[in-house]
This record gives structure tokens, sequence and C-alpha cells, in this order.
């Protein structure tokens, strides 16, 4: 008993002296979180949607976060996009600094070897439930309050319904970016200019081909069906072989 006592003692005289991020992560790890949750301490905002964390064992990750894509603010050939130093901003002031729960999708890293994973700011009691996602999962509040687009990355869809859902109900009421996208739109007159701007937002640097979920079909990002293609319905595969294992058809028009 004394020596279990001393242990405790001990180690709240550690954590005093050194405040470490690993001893404030113990304290929030006790007990529980959902099973294949992971508590650790946010070190950096890159982005709007990437962040850098320590874990308790104190190895530092990159995040990317699943099923939301914010503007660029720093990328080699597109620069700045309207917007993403708002997202980035708004990242930074919910999550710099703070303790979250990483929670896994199917894939364990992006092709950049960032750790792809879901962003709680509060474990949730029911990780389904929708109003726990709509206030402590920071993928779903940045697609709510228009800062990012859902874009659903196969195999790690778990969520991408309900992101979808939560990009209509912010496109519907001009939240964030959303203000941005109709004002654009109304702007432009040409038709054929419109729909290389809308599109071009949707889908992110990072993707290589586009499938229609209604279709089936797959298109290269170029392809003149992708603008006529719903935002609801669009899907983004990194690569060829994601679009076929998913049960896509290339389209016969671009040959992707
Ligand atoms: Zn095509």
């Amino acid at each position: 008993m004394k020596i279990f006592y001393n242990i405790i003692v001990l180690s709240l005289v550690l954590c005093g002296i050194l405040s470490s991020a690993s001893c404030a992560i113990q304290e929030d790890y006790t007990g529980e979180l959902p099973e294949g949750f992971v508590a650790v301490r946010v070190i950096k905002v890159i982005d709007g949607d990437t962040i850098e964390v320590a874990m308790g064992s104190g190895a530092e990750a990159k995040v990317r976060l699943i099923g939301v894509d914010t503007p660029e603010t720093r990328h080699p050939s597109k620069g700045k996009e309207p917007f993403g130093p708002e997202a980035t901003a708004f990242t930074k002031d919910a999550l710099d600094g703070q303790i979250v729960y990483l929670e896994k999708d199917v894939s364990e890293t992006d092709r950049y070897d960032r750790l792809l994973r879901y962003v709680w700011t509060d474990a949730p009691l029911d990780k389904d439930s929708e109003e726990e996602m709509r206030t402590k999962l920071f993928n779903a509040r940045l697609v709510a309050e228009g800062y990012a687009q859902a874009l659903t990355y196969p195999p790690d869809v778990a969520r991408a319904e309900f992101f979808l859902q939560l990009q209509r109900e912010a496109r519907e009421s001009g939240f964030g970016l959303w203000a941005l996208a109709t004002a654009q739109v109304d702007a432009t007159t040409s038709a054929s200019r419109d729909k290389k701007v809308t599109h071009a937002a949707t889908i992110s640097d990072e993707s290589e081909y586009i499938g229609n979920a209604n279709s089936k079909k797959f298109h290269r990002p170029e392809c003149d069906s992708v603008p006529t293609i719903k935002d609801t319905n669009v899907i983004v595969f990194q690569n060829r072989e994601d679009a076929v294992e998913a049960g896509f058809i290339p389209c016969k028009a671009c040959n992707p």
C-alpha cells in the first residue's frame, strides 16, 4: 500500500515538474475512451485539415482528417485558395495545444504517410450518435460550419453519407466557403467557365480519378462529364485500382 502511494506521489511530482504533454494526456486517458480511440496532444496546426500531434509515447505524427477537404493555403501550384486562411484559423482556434481523440476508419496512413483519422475534441459516449458527432467530431464541424467540403476517399467512408448531409445543410445556409461559392457562380455568366470553377473547388489536389456514385462510372478529372456530376455523387479515387476495386467502370469518353 505504501509503495503504491509512493508511486502516485512520485508521478504527481514528476507531472508537476515536467508539466509535459504525456502527463496531461494520461490524466485524460483514464477509463472511458471508446475502443480504438487514442488520446494525443495537438502540437501544430498545418492547415484546416492537417495537424501534427504528440502521442502519449512522445512520438510525433502528422494527421490528415478523414472525409473533409479545406481550401489550400500553401499549395505549390494552386497557392492560396479563397477561404483557406479562414479554415486554418478555425482549426488553430479549436485544436492547437488541445488534447484530442483520434479514431481510425480503415486506412492507417495516406500516401504522404500522414495518419488518416477522425479527430474528436471530446470522447463520445456513442461515436455513432449524430448529436455527438455534430458537437464533438471536428471533421464534422469543419463541414457543418462551411470550412471544408465533404470528400470521400475509399475505403475510409464510414461517415461519408453523414458528411454529405452536413455539407448540404451548410450550402443551403450559405455558411463559410458556400457564401463564396454562391457569389462566384452568380458572377459567372459563361456556362463553360462555370463548370470549371465549380468543380475545380470540389476536387482536391490529391485526386486522380472522379467517380459518379450514381452511374458507377469513373473519369479523368478533366473529362467533360465531371462537371455534370452532382456534388453529392462525386467520389474521388486516389488511383485507378481503387476505382476498379470499388466496382466503378471506366468512362468511354475519357478512357481513364
Ligand atoms: Zn469521362
